[in-house]
């Protein structure tokens, strides 16, 4: 009997031990990824990343080995890497320092964020490597010549520090954003490395889709908040996947209140400072889906996170998730959420699955959202809501007296304000596809549909979206889209 009982201990912990290794496996969220997201992932570039929070010290611990192929096209005799939280080390170079963001973002005065470097290898061999901007956030690394379609692993060991800054990646009271916080591959394009400077204005990142995979660490009685979705291995730490996202987005904070809803077999996390807004946050945010899955086509990712931090500037999208400043967190404020988070969840198809030039092109993933915002709200609350929300965010902006030269196409650089971006790019980029829709079999959102499958987890360039549209509607539109982006209205 003893014997018996031994045997039958020994068989349930192998079993507990199987279960565990099963719900622990950091590539359970991957290997459970949809078919389309499995062929979207073969091949791309892969971070191994591990990262370690310090809230005492306010540092991020960062190791990370990136599998790179060489898919240029040509010989590379270096690779280039974004080193965005650089660029919070100066306030001439803080994206965070605007006059109209600054009071906001540095609450208790200017505070510098840096990344310190430790190691840079390639391929187990340490390797030389330089800054070739002012602001530091572009990292050259040396490479033995790497000829088209050969790989080779880079690795890079670093510690972020954060400054007490409400923006991207910085700290303010017991939240932690870590946006743009890892190194991250430049785009190689037309035989050179993309160097696009951190601006204030837009969102001046321009990725390719890669598959992650995290280790994070946290003290107990902090919560993270992530684009890949995380499972807890003990107490402080976290493994999670995922396939084809063109970035990474985390937050993490001692404050945070969760909740969670489901659709259709995609799990939306909130995380907010009280449940009953993290709550609603999670409702607004399956409606968004549900009504852009309905327009354009399936939500790839298994998890989609809204996540309440200090932002500043109001809200900002990564793949699978959107974090929205806490402000609008308040239960007066419901109804701005829910229109941040409905943009936010349009980034989705436009941005994360169709990737585009948001240096040079802003208005193709800002315009489409505010246009598939509109449609959210036609949707959900009927043809008066639509008319009330139009005439607020486009057609004004159609009507505002805007300083000469600035159009809907114009390149982020072009602009010194954030209020003239808003109008500009998005109102008046919305009112090229309000205007399309007569011309569309289907409609514009049919278009767009089609437009989001054809371009999944690739990057579409204008001309791409423009050759698209014209073999869609079968007939030149190229004078109507240059019309609305490119003409400059007279003050
Ligand atoms: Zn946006």
């Amino acid at each position: 009997m003893q014997r018996k009982h031994c045997i039958i201990v020994l068989v349930c912990i192998l079993c507990i031990a199987v279960l565990l290794c099963f719900l622990l496996w950091p590539n359970k969220s991957a290997s459970s990824a949809s078919p389309s997201l499995r062929k979207a992932a073969e091949g791309l570039n892969d971070y191994q990343v591990t990262m370690k929070l310090d809230p005492v010290q306010n540092t991020l611990s960062v190791s990370e080995e990136i599998h790179f192929t060489n898919r240029t096209g040509q010989t590379l005799s270096s690779i280039q890497l974004r080193l965005w939280p650089n660029a919070y080390e100066r306030q001439e170079t803080s994206p965070a320092a605007i006059d109209e963001l600054f009071d906001a973002c540095y609450f208790n005065g200017f505070n510098p964020g840096y990344v310190k470097l430790h190691d840079v290898k390639w391929n187990g061999e340490t390797a030389a490597h330089s800054f070739t901007d002012d602001a530091s956030t572009t990292l050259s690394v040396s490479v033995p010549e790497l000829a088209d379609g050969e790989a080779g692993t880079l690795f890079i060991r670093c510690v972020v520090q954060l400054g007490n800054c409400a923006h991207r990646t910085g700290y303010m009271n017991n939240t932690f954003m870590l946006g743009q916080v890892m190194p991250t591959l430049s785009v190689f394009e037309n035989g050179a490395w993309r160097q696009d400077a951190y601006s204030s204005i837009g969102d001046p990142f321009y990725t390719e889709c890669a598959n992650y995979t995290l280790m994070l660490y946290a003290p107990e009685g902090y919560t993270p908040a992530c684009s890949l979705p995380l499972v807890q291995e003990k107490s402080g730490a976290w493994t999670g996947s995922g396939l084809a996202m063109r970035d990474l987005g985390l937050c993490i904070s001692a404050d945070f209140e969760t909740a969670s809803a489901s659709l259709n077999g995609i799990r939306i996390l909130s995380y907010a400072e009280d449940q009953k807004s993290a709550a609603q946050a999670a409702q607004y945010a399956k409606k968004a889906l549900s009504t852009y899955q309905a327009l354009y086509g399936a939500y790839p990712y298994p998890t989609f996170t809204v996540c309440c931090a200090p932002f500043a500037p109001g809200a900002m999208e990564y793949t699978a998730m959107a974090v929205i400043d806490d402000g609008y967190f308040a239960k007066d404020q419901w109804d701005t959420l829910e229109l941040f988070i409905a943009h936010e969840a349009a980034h989705q198809w436009f941005y994360a699955m169709v990737g585009s030039d948001q240096v040079n092109n802003p208005w193709q993933d800002e315009a489409l959202c505010e246009y598939a915002l509109l449609r959210y709200v036609e949707k959900n609350y009927g043809q008066s809501a639509y008319e009330n929300l139009r005439f607020f965010r486009v057609d004004s902006p159609m009507q505002e007296r805007i300083p000469g030269g600035l159009t809907p196409g114009s390149p982020i650089d072009y602009f010194s304000t954030l209020a003239d971006y808003k109008s500009i790019v998005y109102g008046r980029g919305a009112a090229l596809l309000i205007s399309l829709d007569t011309f569309l079999p289907g409609g514009v959102d049919a278009f767009l549909e089609h437009y989001a499958q054809e371009y999944a987890f690739r990057i579409a360039s204008r001309t791409d979206f423009e050759n698209a549209l014209n073999a869609w509607a079968g007939q030149d539109l190229l004078p109507l889209v240059r019309d609305y982006l490119d003409t400059k209205m007279m003050e």
